[in-house]
């Protein structure tokens, strides 16, 4: 009788661990009861209880990995997001904004036996601004009898209802199918790799050697980028070969000409010094590892961390450096890179070529915390036993929940957390400083955004 056999449950014990493997969200939305978490448990595979009895009670969990004939997807589950006080239209609401900007597909799930009501008017109204597919399901159809009422649900302007039973399973292969042709191959905001060599900034105040290092890196036959081929503009960038890969720096016609400004200088060079960050993928902090850390090269950094690029920071002149003044450095560094415990250090000489090698790894490292995606499975699990563990402070003597979490965005990994209230500055700190621990992102700025349900 259900047409669900063959399902091979979910995808959690193959291949995620370790590797964030993008996949494709699926969002289910709609009123309490309809029976969006019976259908969810369809979907997944799994007769295990995600369907509570208890009305208005959160379920731990409500993302799930999915994988129907071979392709692999997360199900978010709004179902836990049961109204309360601020009543049932606006929760629905805000499943369905969620689920907007969360999911690659959507469902809206309507009880056919009861039609759609105003919520439904209202929740459709919402989702036929979405640029993601909807589909509409009509739950609830047991038999051939009710087919009839499915039909009243063309009215809500989102095409063609699907008749399903979630609880015995008719029709939910059809549906099933119909998922996999709406989802794509790949998440909606995966990243589009540049194509060619990775874009490098290499930046710092000046003279602490950043045409030193350039000419370094590029020897005798230097190899330069025309900003339009063949015609006589000045160069912009350079490629250079480093450990075997070509990378391309960017913005170095500056580097090499050596302009000096009479005046204003400085505020020259900082202007050069963002459009480089800006047109690069990661930067390159040089700073002077014999002198102390200055004004000037927080400024740079901070630049750099405020771009969302990622950040190798290059001790350069350490063949000035004595044990002395290492020492003193380890103390500059501790205050004065506060903000950026995350980066990678090298220690080089332009000058000599000590460890100019090394900077290759850690541009990679970087670049690929960078790109890094979590997927929202494995993002949920984990951030639920975090707060389980450690939940945030009680403020107005209300306990704020967290719902839900997505990476909305990569370069740099951009995390999104709905919640039922506000988080602290120090708990936001507190989850980023786990998450770091989890997923790595050594070398990447990571930005986390809370959405508070009102
Ligand atoms: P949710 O609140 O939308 O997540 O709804 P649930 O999945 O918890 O289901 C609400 C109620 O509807 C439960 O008692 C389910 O057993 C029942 N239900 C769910 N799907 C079907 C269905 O296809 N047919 C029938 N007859 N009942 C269903
Ligand atoms: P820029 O202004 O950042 O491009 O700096 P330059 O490359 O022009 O270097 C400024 C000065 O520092 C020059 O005199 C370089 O020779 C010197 N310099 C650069 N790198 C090193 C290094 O690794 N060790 C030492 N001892 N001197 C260096």
């Amino acid at each position: 009788e259900s047409d669900w056999s063959g399902f091979d449950g979910d995808g959690s014990e193959d291949g995620e661990e370790g590797v964030a493997v993008p996949q494709p969200t699926l969002a289910v939305v709609g009123r309490p009861n309809v029976g969006k978490s019976t259908l969810v448990n369809r979907i997944i595979g799994r007769r295990e209880a995600v369907v509570q009895d208890v009305p208005g009670v959160t379920r731990d969990r409500i993302a799930y990995d999915a994988l129907w004939n071979g392709r692999k997807f997360t199900v978010v589950d709004t179902g836990g997001w049961e109204p309360d006080a601020t009543g049932l239209q606006a929760a629905v609401a805000a499943q369905a904004e969620l689920a907007m900007e969360a999911a690659d597909v959507i469902l809206l799930v309507v009880d056919a036996t009861v039609g759609a009501t105003t919520t439904e008017e209202a929740v459709a109204k919402i989702l036929r601004r979405s640029k993601r597919p909807v589909l509409l399901v009509a739950n609830k159809v047991d038999d051939e009898r009710l087919m009839a009422e499915t039909a009243s649900l063309w009215s809500l302007g989102l095409g063609e209802p699907w008749p399903v039973s979630g609880l015995h399973g008719r029709g939910s292969g059809d549906l099933l199918d119909e998922i996999l042709r709406a989802l794509p191959e790949s998440p909606r905001d995966d990243f589009n790799p540049v194509a060619g060599p990775r874009r490098v900034a290499l930046v710092g105040k000046p003279n602490v050697g950043k045409s030193s290092l350039l000419n370094r890196l590029t020897g005798e036959n230097r190899s330069v980028v025309d900003s339009v081929a063949g015609t006589t503009v000045d160069p912009v960038d350079t490629l250079v070969e480093l450990d075997d890969e070509t990378w391309r720096f960017v913005d170095t016609a500056g580097l090499r000409k050596r302009v000096n400004f009479a005046s204003g200088a400085e505020y020259y060079a900082s202007l050069r010094t963002k459009a480089a960050i800006d047109s690069a993928e990661v930067a390159i902090v040089l700073l002077d590892a014999s002198e102390p850390i200055s004004e000037q090269d927080l400024r740079v950094l901070t630049m750099a961390v405020e771009s969302g690029k990622g950040i190798v920071l290059a001790m350069n002149k350490w063949d000035l450096v004595d044990e002395d003044r290492r020492k003193e450095m380890v103390r500059e560094l501790e205050r004065g890179l506060v903000r950026v415990p995350w980066a990678e250090t090298v220690n080089i000489s332009a000058l000599t070529g000590r460890a100019v090698r090394k900077l290759a790894p850690a541009l990679r490292t970087a670049l690929a915390s960078w790109d890094t995606r979590v997927p929202t499975g494995r993002l949920n699990s984990w951030l639920t036993d975090l707060i389980a563990a450690t939940p945030p402070p009680v403020r107005g003597g209300k306990q704020p929940k967290v719902l839900f979490a997505t990476q909305a965005a990569t370069r740099p990994p951009t995390f999104v957390l709905f919640t039922s209230g506000f988080l602290e500055a120090g708990y936001r700190r507190f989850i980023e400083r786990k998450l770091r621990e989890e997923f790595g992102f050594t070398g990447s700025p990571v930005r986390i955004s809370v959405r508070v349900r009102e």
